[in-house]
């Protein structure tokens, strides 16, 4: 039998371990588009949510008794899993990053919906408020990448087709 908060503990301290590969990878993909200025701009505003994603987690965090430092020691399978998600990221094809960005998003959305459920079950209406703008945030780049999709490609397909570079 673990106690709520516990296991609320380690879900946070996993949700913010997605959110170091997010960075990971975001840089990546942010460094490597050269001719997609738009996906570009709208990666780095992420790579800048993420980032204030990650200090909501720790302030979360700060709260219990565990402290961050035991962020440092998780190698947890949500890390793991992101590392999967991350080899599709180090892939040098816009289109593919995007429907993997996609894809990561929505594990992203699914994390933070299970997050504030269990933020309701112990009772956290400080985190619970947290929760809820990160889980906006990643919405909205899901969104506006669902948006993006069918314009990127053709956007790639019209470069490839005049021999111009599309793939990144
Ligand atoms: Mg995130
Ligand atoms: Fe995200």
């Amino acid at each position: 039998m673990a106690d709520a908060r516990d296991t609320f503990v380690t879900w946070l301290q996993n949700a913010h371990a997605v959110e170091q590969q997010a960075l990971t990878m975001l840089n990546g993909q942010a460094s490597r588009l050269e001719s997609y200025p738009e996906l570009r701009a709208r990666i780095e505003q992420h790579i800048r949510e993420t980032e204030s994603q990650a200090v909501a987690l720790e302030e979360i965090l700060d709260r219990y008794d565990t402290g961050s430092s035991t962020l440092k020691d998780m190698g947890g399978s949500m890390a793991a899993m992101g590392q999967a998600a991350g080899g599709m990221f180090m892939s040098d094809e816009v289109l593919k990053g995007a429907t993997a960005s996609y894809a990561f998003e929505h594990m992203e959305i699914a994390t933070y919906r299970s997050l504030i459920a269990a933020a309701e079950s112990v009772g956290d209406t400080r985190a619970l408020s947290s929760l809820t703008s990160i889980l906006q945030q990643e919405v909205a780049m899901a969104d506006w990448l669902s948006d993006h999709l069918p314009d990127l490609t053709r956007q790639y397909l019209a470069r490839d087709a005049s021999g111009m570079e599309a793939k990144r």
